[in-house]
């Protein structure tokens, strides 16, 4: 263990918070360590373990597609490309239907700024306090946190970052021709920044100011997509539909794939050869997300995200009610938060050593990403270890 610890770092440098744990195995909402250890994974891969560890349909889907063909340029057509294209095209939003493919999700943000750019003729971006669309230049430039952009200086220029009850200003901003306001991206619920939920009317009414402005809607549902709040997209929840949209995580059950979905005129304003990515579309990328698309669907992972997410929520405000180191608990589906008064990384840490993975957003939020495929016994197990978890901090904290 201390070993592989010792020397993975002297390769990869110091970008990552990690943790003392080395995974060999995965399945459904359980991994396992080198020692046959088991944790309930509620970290899920940041998200990315949407339909489980080593889901059998995806396992089945790659194991087939790599016999035949791995790697098939956008030049030239594929069948399995065009099975994925068909089967997504079923359950993106009605008036999403071209798509363009990357292969994680900064990218996916990338090329929808870049779209929105050329549609629109204007170079303005609205994006929102807390908000987080990844870490190249692009996407970087509309991601708020300023510990992630002071280093990297100067970012595109016409940003500019509202706060979600900042109405009038928001108005304000692009009503004013001289900020050439085109874009404006948004977290449907940000994830990153802690599993922040929009005010009740936020998005319909900033969709209404889109559609009045003519600037489109860019909704990043890199986290919150694919079933994750209990409803295929979160923007559900409101009844609201973007113009444009980014995923990945999740998308290709654990393989790296992003897609850029938007409304048909956006996509063909653009000319060959003005956005291309090697990888895109690939055949193995392809197979793995249409057999992810078959469990969300099949498999009814979506309903079954609603109803344990449910469960694990009123579990959680029980043990917001138990333990008073707990601030506020949160969320969607299986995309949930819990608030501490303190710092969490010894509840990480405490979380390793009882078999239970965690994750953080900033300093004193815990994020729960479980795979949509958890069910009951599960829920109540991970509510188990989490009430341990909080017992054992309040006695660090208070004795
Ligand atoms: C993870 C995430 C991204 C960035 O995705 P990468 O694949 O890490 O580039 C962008 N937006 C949201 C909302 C995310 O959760």
């Amino acid at each position: 263990m201390m070993q592989s610890i010792k020397s993975e770092e002297y390769y990869v440098g110091n970008l990552y918070q990690r943790f003392p744990v080395n995974i060999v195995k995965g399945k459904g909402c359980k991994v396992w360590d080198k020692d046959g250890k088991e944790y309930l994974d509620c970290m899920g891969g940041y998200g990315v373990a949407l339909v489980g560890h080593c889901n059998d349909r995806v396992v089945n889907a790659i194991t087939n597609q790599v016999q035949d063909l791995i790697t098939c340029h956008m030049s030239v057509y594929n069948e399995m490309r065009l099975k994925f294209l068909e089967k997504f095209a079923l359950i993106a939003p009605k008036n999403l239907r071209k798509t363009f493919f990357t292969n994680s999700g900064t990218e996916a943000v990338e090329a929808a700024l870049k779209f929105s750019r050329k549609f629109t003729g204007k170079d303005g971006i609205l994006a929102l306090n807390g908000g987080y669309h990844g870490k190249t230049f692009g996407s970087l430039s509309v991601t708020y946190n300023e510990k992630y952009r002071k280093s990297f200086l100067p970012l595109f220029e016409n940003v500019k970052f509202v706060s979600y009850s900042e109405m009038d200003s928001i108005i304000n901003i692009v009503s004013n021709p001289e900020n050439k306001i085109g874009t404006m991206i948004v977290e449907p619920i940000q994830g990153e920044t802690g599993i922040i939920m929009p005010p009740q009317n936020f998005l319909k009414n900033i969709r209404n100011i889109c559609t009045d402005k003519g600037i489109v809607l860019i909704f990043d549902e890199i986290q919150s997509g694919l079933g994750r709040t209990g409803k295929m997209w979160a923007g559900e929840h409101w009844d609201v539909e973007p113009d444009v949209m980014c995923l990945a995580k999740g998308i290709a059950g654990g393989v790296p794939m992003g897609v850029t979905t938007m409304r048909s005129e956006i996509l063909d304003c653009l000319k060959i050869g003005e956005h291309s990515s090697t990888f895109a579309g690939n055949p193995l990328a392809c197979a793995a997300g249409s057999a992810a698309i078959d469990a969300l669907t099949e498999d009814n992972l979506v309903e079954n995200s609603s109803k344990v997410g449910k469960l694990f929520k009123e579990g959680l405000l029980e043990l917001k009610a138990k333990h008073k180191i707990v601030r506020d608990v949160r969320g969607l589906g299986l995309m949930l938060g819990i608030e501490m008064r303190f710092d969490v990384k010894d509840i990480l840490l405490d979380g390793i050593k009882h078999g239970i993975l965690l994750l953080y957003s900033g300093r004193n939020i815990l994020r729960l990403l479980p795979p949509l495929v958890m069910d009951e016994t599960e829920v109540n197990k991970s509510l188990g270890l989490i009430d341990i978890l909080l017992e054992n901090e309040v006695k660090r904290r208070i004795g």
